[in-house]
């Protein structure tokens, strides 16, 4: 392809995007993350981080980071096998162990090297995987780059993963793979269920944790916690770039899981390491985690004065259960309109198409933090109310 028809192809593609109202483009944060930040220079009520617990700015993580890069340098300088494990590697594998109640744990470089090395490492050629049809987009590619058959089942429905299960009694293995808390829709998987049909049909059970670390359960440790089903999930995954603040991914496991991920999981061996400057924010994260239970009481707090106010506007969040709050428009264009309009206004909670929400249910995804204070959160309402007030939107679930 000579360049003249290579710059007609892009251009091609982006205009058809942009006709579909599919066009994305990012917008620049001026300013650390927290319940206000500057963005392309508009002083606005951040909605839309995953910053649940108001850490990503807490100086205790850059504090350790500074402390680590003192020690250490910045680079990992190789995959974690070769030269790239640090100590700080190995004590925060230690502390998600210990947070996490297994034997170990393993660290990655984001969740996306995770899910992408965990799922093809655990089932291949001759196994089968079952899937949640809404389930994040690196376990979809994980399933993917696995040579496994992979069959979805329809959101959250136990029997339809049944009856695969019964139809793919002779795979090798069988790996059963939810959210734990889904990323698009707030809700939250039917992980005692899912055990039950793993143990009856001796699959091995794979949660993602990426919404729920920090968040779900007494002591915010995640899905299995929350739906007391800690000790029946094999396959823990989870990240540090969300509630935790910091950047990167971990798995918890028995000490044979992990010790087999170690050897075979592609994404961890051909990968450089995480600066240990990341890991020391991490652990400074989980210390905060275990120290202060007060934030996770906010967090939830906050959600269900949030979520009243939007329900006293005649607003339906879909199945949410968590401080991930979908507010479903419908088709991309008019949720685009949505977004740009809660922007001017003041409120940072973009508009979420597809291909990462199923066509049809378009949506303003908003979140909530722990550090939202109540003038936060009554002024993301008014904003809401004064933008949805004229326009009708689509009271279903969102799920097609
Ligand atoms: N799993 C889920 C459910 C997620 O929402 C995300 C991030 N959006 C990831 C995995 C990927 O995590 P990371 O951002 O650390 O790559």
């Amino acid at each position: 392809m000579n360049r003249g028809c290579e710059q007609s192809m892009f251009e091609k593609e982006l205009q058809e995007l942009k006709k579909r109202y599919l066009l994305r483009t990012p917008r620049v944060v001026e300013s650390a993350q927290g319940p206000r930040i500057t963005v392309d220079g508009k002083q606005v009520i951040l909605m839309c981080s995953n910053d649940y617990l108001g850490l990503a700015g807490h100086p205790s993580l850059s504090t350790a980071a500074c402390a680590a890069m003192e020690r250490y340098g910045f680079g990992a300088g190789a995959s974690r096998l070769m030269s790239g494990t640090s100590a700080l590697h190995e004590e925060l594998e230690d502390r998600i162990a210990a947070f996490k109640g297994t034997e170990s744990a393993l660290v990655y470089n984001s969740g996306y090297a995770a899910n992408t090395g965990i799922i093809p490492a655990v089932a291949d050629d001759g196994d089968v995987i079952l899937s949640d049809r809404l389930n994040h987009a690196s376990i979809i590619d994980g399933c993917r780059l696995s040579r496994a058959k992979v069959c979805v089942y329809r959101h959250k429905d136990v029997h339809h993963a049944e009856d695969i299960l019964k139809r793919n009694t002779h795979a090798r293995r069988k790996l059963i793979v939810t959210d734990g808390v889904f990323s698009m829709d707030g809700d939250i998987a039917p992980l005692a269920d899912l055990a039950d049909l793993a143990e009856k049909y001796h699959a091995i059970l794979m949660v993602d944790d990426a919404h729920a670390t920090g968040v779900l359960g007494p002591k915010g440790t995640g899905t299995a916690e929350h739906c007391g089903m800690t000790g029946r999930v094999q396959i823990q995954m989870g990240t540090f770039g969300k509630a935790l603040g910091s950047f990167g991914a971990y798995v918890a496991g028995s000490r044979d899981a992990i010790d087999y991920l170690i050897n075979t999981s592609r994404s961890l061996l051909y990968s450089t390491a995480l600066p240990p400057a990341i890991c020391a924010a991490s652990i400074a994260a989980i210390d905060i985690v275990e120290s202060e239970p007060g934030r996770r009481e906010r967090l939830w707090r906050n959600r269900e004065r949030f979520t009243q106010g939007l329900c006293a506007l005649g607003l339906q969040i879909a199945g949410s259960e968590t401080p991930i709050i979908p507010i479903i428009v419908g088709e991309s264009g008019a949720a685009l309109d949505v977004g740009t309009q809660l922007f001017e206004q003041g409120l940072f909670a973009p508009a979420i198409r597809p291909p990462t929400v199923p066509e049809g249910s378009a949506r303003i995804r908003t979140t909530v933090m722990a550090t939202h204070t109540d003038e936060d959160i009554e002024g993301a309402l008014e904003i809401i109310e004064r933008v949805t007030r004229k326009r009708s939107f689509s009271h279903a679930s969102g799920r097609t």
